[in-house]
C-alpha cells in the first residue's frame, strides 16, 4: 500500500548537478548517481492516486506507480522486472526523456511538484545494470523465421530485442561505424555516456541479435537482397534531414554549419579519445570544426540547440549566444493555452544553460555577415514577432531592431524535415508524405512485408516514442510472421501525444 502523504512529508528533490566549472572540463554526464536514501524517499511522494495519468503521458505505458512503491520498500529487483516489462532500455529514457509522464503527475493538479518519475527510473535502470549485468534473456525456441531492421537507433534496437526473445533470427544493418543512432553520435555523453549503449549491446547480442556496421541499405546491398534474405523488415532509418535555411544571405559563408555536423564531429572525438585515439573535430571532409576561442551563435532552441551550447563551452567558445525565433515561454503552465496533464509550452533550462552563454528571444537572423574573405564574423539579427495564419507561420522584423552578434561559428539548430531522400527509399516502393515521414498502414506495414518505426515514421521526435513505435512495430512483425502469441504494442501508428487541442 503505497504511503498517501509521502508528497506532503517531502518535497521535490533531484540529485545536485555536478558543479559547472567541474563538468565543463570533462564531457562525463553531468548527474551523478542518486543515492537510495533520497530516491527511496522520492518514490515515497507517489501517492498511487488510483487513476495514473502519467500512464498516459508516457508512450511506454511504464507502470509508474508501481515501481515507484516497488522502490519505496526496497524492493529492487521487483522493480527492475516491472520497468523492463514495458521499456527495453530505461537507462536511456532515464536519462533523456522530457518525462511527459511528469507534466501529466496527478500531484500537478494540486500544484504540487510531480513526482521525480525519470529520476526513479534511470536509478532503476542502474541498479539493473548493478545486481546482474543486464542478464540476456535468449530465446528458448526459434521460429526460424528472419527480420531485417535497417537502423540502429532506440527504434530499431527495441524492434531488434522484442523480435529476438520471440525466437526470430534479427539483423540490424547500420550505415554508421558504430550502433546507436542518434544516442551514439548525436547525444553528447555529458546527456549519455555510451557506455550504457555499449553494455545494452552486449546483452542483445548475446540473445541473438546480429549487428552489421558500415552497410548503407540501399547503396551497398539493395533492397531487392535484403526482401531475398530475410522474410520481413523493418526500416527505422530516423528522421536526420536537417532544416536549413538557403535563403538568408551569406549562409554559403564558411563557419556557418548544420548543428549535427558539429555534434557529431565533438562526439567522434569523444569516441577517439576514449579509445586512446586522440584527433581533431573535423567534417568528414577534414574541415575543423570547433568552438575552441570563437564567437559561437546557435539558431535554435530544442533538444539540438541545448547540446551544442554544452559542447561549444567543452570546446572552449569565447562566448554563445543562443537564438529563438519565439518569445521567451512562460516559467509556469498557461493553464488556458495548456490545461493539466497536457505537455506545458515553457521555459526550459537544460544543463547547459547553467554553464553560461546568452539567450535571446524573439529574433531572426536577416544575414550571415562576411568578414571579406568568405568566412562568417557575425550575425544580422532583428527582433520579429511571429504569428500563424491560416496554418502558416509569418514572421515579421521590427523596423529599426535590428544589430549585429559576432560569430566565428553558426550552427543551425532548426530543426529536421524528416527522413533523408535516399536510395533506399525508392527500392523499396515508399515514398515521403508531406512532412518527410513513412506512412504506414493500421499494422505498421509502409508495403508489403516492409514495416516502418520511430523518427523515420513519425518525424523527428523523442527516444520514448521511438522505443514504443519500434515495440509495437515488432509485435506487428511477430504477427505477420505467424508468431505464437502476442507481443506488447503499447502505441498504434496513429497515436499522437496527449494534447488539448
Ligand atoms: C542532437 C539531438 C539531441 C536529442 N536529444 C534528445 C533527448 O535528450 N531526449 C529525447 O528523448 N530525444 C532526443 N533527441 C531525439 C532522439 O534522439 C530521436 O527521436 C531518436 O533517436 C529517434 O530514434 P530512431 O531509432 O527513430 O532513429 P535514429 O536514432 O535517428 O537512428 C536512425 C539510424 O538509421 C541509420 N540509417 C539511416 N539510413 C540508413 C540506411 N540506408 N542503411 C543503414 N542505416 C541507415 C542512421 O545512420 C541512424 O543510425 C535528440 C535528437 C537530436 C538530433
Ligand atoms: S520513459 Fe519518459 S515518459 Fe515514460 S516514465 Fe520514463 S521519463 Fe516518463
Amino acid at each position: 500500500m503505497p504511503d498517501p502523504n509521502g508528497f506532503l512529508r517531502y518535497d521535490r528533490r533531484l540529485p545536485a548537478r555536478r558543479p559547472v566549472p567541474v563538468r565543463i572540463s570533462d564531457w562525463r554526464e553531468v548527474y551523478p548517481p542518486a543515492g537510495e536514501e533520497l530516491i527511496r524517499e522520492q518514490a515515497t511522494r507517489c501517492m498511487d492516486c488510483g487513476i495514473p495519468f502519467c500512464h498516459d503521458g508516457c508512450p511506454l505505458g511504464n507502470r509508474i506507480p508501481d515501481w515507484n512503491d516497488l522502490v519505496r520498500t526496497g524492493n529492487w529487483d521487483a522493480a527492475v522486472d516491472s520497468l523492463h516489462a514495458t521499456n527495453n532500455f530505461p537507462e536511456f529514457t532515464g536519462r533523456l526523456c522530457p518525462a511527459p509522464c511528469e507534466a501529466a503527475c496527478v500531484l500537478g493538479l494540486g500544484g504540487q511538484q510531480p513526482v521525480t518519475i525519470k529520476q526513479v527510473e534511470v536509478e532503476i535502470a542502474d541498479a539493473a545494470v548493478a545486481r546482474d549485468g543486464l542478464r540476456p534473456r535468449p530465446a528458448s525456441v526459434s521460429t526460424g523465421r528472419s527480420v531485417a531492421v535497417v537502423g540502429s537507433g532506440p527504434a530499431g534496437l527495441a524492434a531488434a530485442q522484442q523480435l529476438a526473445r520471440a525466437g526470430h533470427t534479427v539483423t540490424v544493418y547500420e550505415r554508421d561505424d558504430a550502433i546507436g543512432g542518434l544516442l551514439r553520435y548525436g547525444i553528447p555523453d555529458f546527456k549519455l555516456e555510451k557506455q550504457h549503449i555499449d553494455k545494452r549491446l552486449a546483452q542483445l547480442t548475446a540473445e541473438g541479435v546480429r549487428f552489421r556496421t558500415g552497410v548503407e541499405v540501399g547503396v551497398d546491398v539493395t533492397a531487392e537482397q535484403l526482401r531475398a534474405g530475410h522474410d520481413a523488415v523493418l526500416l527505422a532509418c530516423g528522421a536526420l534531414q536537417g532544416r536549413d535555411t538557403p535563403e538568408t544571405p551569406g549562409r554559403a559563408l564558411r563557419g556557418v554549419h548544420q548543428a549535427m555536423a558539429h555534434l557529431v564531429a565533438a562526439n567522434r572525438v569523444v569516441a577517439a579519445a576514449g579509445d586512446g585515439k586522440p584527433a581533431p573535430a573535423t567534417l568528414p571532409d577534414g574541415t575543423p570544426i570547433d568552438a575552441a576561442g570563437k564567437h559561437v551563435v546557435i539558431i535554435g532552441g530544442g533538444d539540438t540547440a541545448a547540446d551544442c551550447l554544452g559542447v561549444a563551452h567543452r570546446q572552449g567558445a569565447a562566448g554563445v549566444h543562443q537564438l529563438d525565433l519565439y518569445p521567451e515561454p512562460p516559467a509556469e503552465r498557461d493553464a488556458a493555452r495548456d490545461p493539466w496533464p497536457t505537455w506545458p509550452w515553457v521555459l526550459r533550462n537544460y544543463p547547459a544553460h547553467e554553464e553560461g552563454g546568452e539567450r535571446v528571444f524573439a529574433v531572426a537572423v536577416q544575414e550571415f555577415v562576411d568578414d571579406g574573405t568568405g568566412q562568417v564574423r557575425a550575425v544580422r539579427i532583428a527582433e520579429v514577432t511571429v504569428e500563424k495564419v491560416d496554418g502558416r507561420r509569418i514572421v515579421t522584423a521590427l523596423p529599426g531592431s535590428e544589430r549585429e552578434i559576432p560569430a566565428d561559428l553558426v550552427l543551425l539548430a532548426i530543426g529536421f524535415e524528416g527522413t533523408e531522400e535516399q536510395p533506399l527509399l525508392a527500392q523499396f516502393g515508399v515514398t515521403r508524405n508531406g512532412r518527410g515521414a513513412i506512412d504506414s498502414g493500421p499494422d505498421w506495414q509502409a508495403t508489403d512485408g516492409v514495416f516502418v518505426a520511430g523518427d523515420m515514421h513519425r518525424g523527428a521526435s523523442l527516444i520514448v516514442w521511438a522505443i514504443a513505435e519500434g515495440r509495437a512495430a515488432a509485435a506487428a512483425i511477430h504477427t505477420y510472421l505467424g508468431g505464437v502469441g502476442d507481443l506488447p504494442a503499447p502505441v498504434d501508428p496513429a497515436r499522437q501525444p496527449l494534447a488539448a487541442r
